[in-house]
């Protein structure tokens, strides 16, 4: 067994701080005021072959899960709203168009969205229906030459300023509920699309939007993948993304943690330093297990993908408690700062609001929980001959 980090990945993520530091760090604050991200940034990561996929030789390529792991914790230590972003278009969009493009899409989008240059998102989540996939009601409905679509997508990240949306919607009402849906690439700047901003809390400066898709024509090479399997489609997707969603929960609670720990070190309260207090060191040592623990999971589950191993159960159990412990040290993490965390421009300010939405993306706490059950009950199924 090696824990030990590739010194190529090392030096990747070295270079990546580099680059935050350059390019993020001095932003952060107007972007945060703004709420929102100039393209320009996601231009930057691309051109700087910071998202997970590269073009060689007309192929599209996917790089090592581990190494996205490594940009992601990095990131969000540093903001997890533009991780989301990011996220957003490199483990939904592009994801989505790796696994489920035709030739003809991928030829028109890889190359330009692997370099940040066309953004993506995807819309699956409607007011009707968000864990319950297959419950959504949009609809596609067949046409000559292609699909017309019709209904709303409620909270898409990126919805805003993306190009192309990955969007699933009914395409068969009367077939089973596991063959109903379909998936498409949609060109935002089709006719009939209209999009409106959500004023939100978590996740700042990224932007979440409602999109609301009014007879809209997609041409027949934009159905991604097969007719009746948007659903296995999605979840597809969303189990490739567990693993970087978890990495930014990972990099939002370290983020927190570190901030906390210079400040407890540093502010005196009845004559000793925060640190001093022994219920606070305490906490610190515990955090600071529970962190690594989670760390080592996540890696265990990039470890099986990077490999091609099922990695269903371990991007499942890494997301679950990732989210566990990055809602508590978060909000741990603002109460040592006391009433300066309340203030909107604090650098804490954000971190429990952040860890709070991480559980909604790619399944929530639940959800996890019934993946993890599933995959537990299939091996002691095995074990047991099928008598559990
Ligand atoms: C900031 C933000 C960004 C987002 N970005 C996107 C995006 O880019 N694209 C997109 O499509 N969606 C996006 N979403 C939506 C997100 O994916 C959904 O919120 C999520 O899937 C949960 O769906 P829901 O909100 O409808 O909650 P529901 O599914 O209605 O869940 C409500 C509650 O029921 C629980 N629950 C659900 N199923 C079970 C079960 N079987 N057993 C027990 N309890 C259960 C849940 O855990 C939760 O506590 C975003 C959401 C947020 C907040």
């Amino acid at each position: 067994m090696e824990f030990s980090i590739p010194a190529k990945l090392s030096h990747d993520g070295e270079r990546f701080q580099e680059f935050l530091d350059e390019h993020l760090v001095p932003n952060l604050a107007v972007w945060y005021q703004n709420g929102m991200i100039p393209r320009s940034f996601l231009a930057r990561m691309g051109k700087g072959g910071w998202f997970g996929f590269k073009m060689k030789d007309s192929l599209f390529k996917k790089l090592p899960a581990l190494r996205e792991a490594i940009i992601f914790e990095r990131l969000a230590k540093i903001s997890p709203g533009v991780a989301v972003a990011v996220l957003a278009h490199n483990d939904l969009g592009l994801v989505g168009l790796w696994l489920f493009g035709s030739e003809e899409v991928k030829q028109k989008y890889a190359a330009l969205a692997a370099r940040g240059k066309t953004l993506l998102c995807l819309g699956n989540t409607e007011s009707v229906a968000g864990s319950d996939v297959a419950g959504i009601s949009m609809t596609a409905k067949q046409v000559k030459g292609g699909w017309v679509l019709n209904g709303t997508k409620a909270y898409i990240t990126n919805g805003s300023m993306s190009d192309v949306a990955v969007i699933t919607a009914v395409s068969d009402p009367r077939a089973k509920r596991n063959i109903r849906l379909s998936m498409f690439l949609v060109d935002l700047g089709s006719e009939g699309v209209k999009r409106t901003k959500l004023h939100k809390q978590g996740w700042i400066p990224s932007d979440l939007t409602r999109i609301q898709f009014t007879d809209v024509f997609v041409p027949e090479d934009h159905l991604m993948g097969e007719r009746g399997r948007g659903l296995q489609q999605v979840l597809t997707i969303f189990t490739y993304s567990r693993v970087p969603i978890t990495a930014l929960t990972l990099g939002t609670a370290v983020g927190a943690f570190e901030m906390a720990l210079v400040h407890a070190k540093d502010r005196k309260i009845f004559g000793r330093k925060i640190a001093e207090f022994q219920n606070k060191a305490f906490d610190i040592a515990d955090f600071y297990a529970r962190i690594e623990a989670v760390r080592l999971v996540l890696w265990k589950a990039c470890w099986a993908i990077d490999r091609g191993r099922d990695f269903r159960l371990e991007s499942s159990m890494a997301k679950y408690l990732a989210v566990i412990i990055a809602r508590e040290v978060t909000a741990w993490a603002a109460d040592l700062f006391g009433a300066a965390s309340i203030i909107f421009e604090h650098p804490i300010h954000k971190f429990p609001m952040d860890a709070w939405a991480v559980s909604l993306g790619e399944g929530t706490q639940d959800v996890q929980k019934l993946i993890i059950f599933r995959e537990v009950m299939k091996r002691y199924g095995d074990m047991t001959g099928g008598r559990i």
